[in-house]
């Protein structure tokens, strides 16, 4: 295999002597015990680069540590290695460039373009809900809230990036060479291979990134590894089976008939990179097949659009089958019926128009976007049908729907849900636990170490049992911003006290500063009044009161020093 530095890429300079005799570290910053915020970061003597910079989300607890970047060291990053586009990877990106990270940022073409309109989009989702905490902040006298990055953040990010071709092996810098595979999850996602020099020895380091199904349509199966020595393993699905694609698409062309035969609407949460693109690829088939006639399906969500339109435009990541289509004249992406709606009033007639029809709109987990209003017109209904095909993080409205609630909370209103509730698995986009054990069977060598991340934490720790259990490896799910040393004789996990101190954002000190300062201010003001109130309010509790501010007063002006 050819051995390139790729499109221009000139290797990292490294500098010597410095570290370069221990061995090579770890940090765990995201993406363990936890589906989000996948990130990894390497060092190797002096050269410290990422695998992901993913963003947390999911409660305020995780969210919290997006503020807290310190730890990536933006400043001293080489590069960048970038599974894929989900915000659950990519997400920071806008962030670290902002606290000064000048690498670069190295993933294939189809995920360059995808962040392109990805990371914009999530910057938009920052502004829109910082702006939504000043409307409400400002009611409950709170401090400002400001947005983790903008939207002109996010499009200056995007001149850091290098795109890479898959399979290609990339000389990156002294004693390091990396290379993509696909990984079957999304477009352009891979599997990243990277080989590090380690005391004159060679060893390969394997990230999963997340795996796709062996069988799904538009883009090819996960490559399969043969040799490595470590791997970090996703374990989405670690502890699920999901039924066979062929099961489920016919389950799904049930429900649509049925909606038909009652004149009712099918809505389908669904993120808008490849679960909607999948989802377009199947309606079309019943429709080419003729199990369907031509019915409205409405693609009702912009990123979504856009992201189909990538697609289009990277046909070199599609399989087969989807290359067969093309060839012979017909996009799977184009079908007779279907209707992007980009505007909010497009969005809106949707629900005036009574007939049956799809409804295909993002976000996958409810929490956001235009599914929400689809939603609220449609869960109390008993006639409509409610699809729900991807992954419900713990907290989401989907999961709630999912796991049966009888009302769930929208804009402010509680929603029964009387509609059909159907979990489609088998589109999903990630492997199942089937999947993950047999793509792991390929990799031959018994010392092989498997460090098992991307899941929530119980599923981690199940299937790392399982690997121990059935191959013998040596599995282990490690801890958010533990640190380890990968490879020697050295103790292995860094204790916890050489651990740096976390340090806070410089945002959450302009945030405290306006507020101290408003409480300051407040208190001049109290002790003006107090100044005019004259002799009849003076009494000796009076007297004990201000001498006991005063004392505060001088108290907390030490503390400053
Ligand atoms: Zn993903
Ligand atoms: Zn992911």
């Amino acid at each position: 295999m050819a051995e390139v530095v790729g499109n221009g890429l000139k290797p990292f300079p490294t500098k010597k002597g410095l570290g370069e005799k221990k061995s090579m570290k770890v940090e765990f910053l995201g993406g363990v015990r936890t589906v989000t915020g996948s990130s990894t970061l390497l060092e190797k003597g002096s050269l410290k680069w990422l695998v992901d910079c993913g963003m947390f989300q999911g409660g305020k607890e995780l969210e919290e540590r997006n503020w807290k970047i310190q730890p990536y060291q933006a400043k001293n990053l080489s590069f960048i290695l970038l599974t894929h586009a989900h915000i659950d990877h990519s997400g920071l990106i806008p962030k670290l460039v902002k606290e000064g990270f000048r690498g670069k940022v190295i993933s294939t073409k189809a995920t360059f373009d995808l962040c392109d309109v990805m990371l914009q989009d999530s910057g938009h989702i920052q502004e829109m809900e910082a702006e939504w905490q000043n409307r409400k902040g400002k009611r409950a006298g709170k401090g400002e809230a400001v947005p983790l990055y903008t939207m002109k953040d996010a499009e200056k990010c995007l001149r850091y990036f290098q795109s890479v071709n898959y399979d290609e092996i990339l000389h990156l810098a002294d004693g390091v060479k990396v290379r993509f595979r696909d990984a079957g999850h999304i477009l352009g996602s891979a599997i990243i291979e990277i080989w590090v020099e380690e005391r004159g020895q060679e060893k390969k380091l394997i990230f999963s990134g997340d795996l796709g199904n062996f069988d799904q349509p538009i883009i090819r199966d996960p490559s399969i590894v043969e040799e490595g020595d470590i791997l970090w393993l996703e374990s989405t699905y670690g502890d699920r089976l999901h039924k066979t694609r062929e099961e489920t698409v016919q389950e799904l062309l049930k429900i649509v008939q049925e909606a038909m035969a009652h004149q009712a609407k099918v809505v389908i949460p669904a993120f808008a990179v490849e679960r909607t693109q999948d989802i377009i690829y199947t309606l079309g088939q019943f429709i080419r097949e003729g199990s369907i006639p031509p019915i409205p399906i409405y693609i009702d969500s912009p990123l979504a659009i856009s992201a189909t339109e990538i697609f289009k435009k990277n046909p070199d990541c599609f399989d087969g089958e989807t290359q067969d289509l093309l060839s012979g004249g017909e996009n799977p992406l184009d079908i007779p019926g279907i209707l992007y709606t980009q505007t909010t009033e497009e969005s809106k007639a949707i629900n005036e128009d009574p007939g049956p029809g799809i409804i295909v709109s993002a976000s996958g987990m409810c929490d956001s976007g235009r599914i929400k209003h689809h939603l609220k017109h449609h869960l109390w209904r008993q006639e409509s049908h409610i699809v729900i095909i991807g992954y419900q993080a713990e907290g989401t409205i989907g999961r709630r729907i999912v796991d049966g609630a009888k009302t769930v909370r929208l804009f402010g209103e509680e929603i029964a849900v009387k509609a059909h509730i159907h979990t489609l698995g088998g589109f999903s986009a990630h492997a199942d636990q089937r999947g993950l054990l047999d793509w792991v069977s390929h990799i031959h060598n018994p010392q092989l170490e498997v460090f098992v991340n991307h899941g929530e934490e119980k599923i981690s720790m199940g299937l790392a049992q399982l690997i121990n259990d059935r191959f013998h490896f040596k599995a282990i799910v490690p801890q958010w911003r533990e640190k380890r040393v990968l490879f020697g004789d050295e103790e292995k996990v860094i204790p916890e006290e050489r651990v740096e101190e976390r340090l806070p954002s410089e945002e959450s000190f302009t945030v405290l500063f306006k507020h101290l300062d408003r409480t300051y201010k407040r208190l001049r003001r109290k002790l003006k009044r107090e100044k005019k109130r004259g002799e009849d309010f003076y009494d000796s509790k009076r007297l004990r009161q201000l001498e006991e501010i005063n004392k505060k007063l001088e108290e907390l002006e030490e503390e400053l020093e």
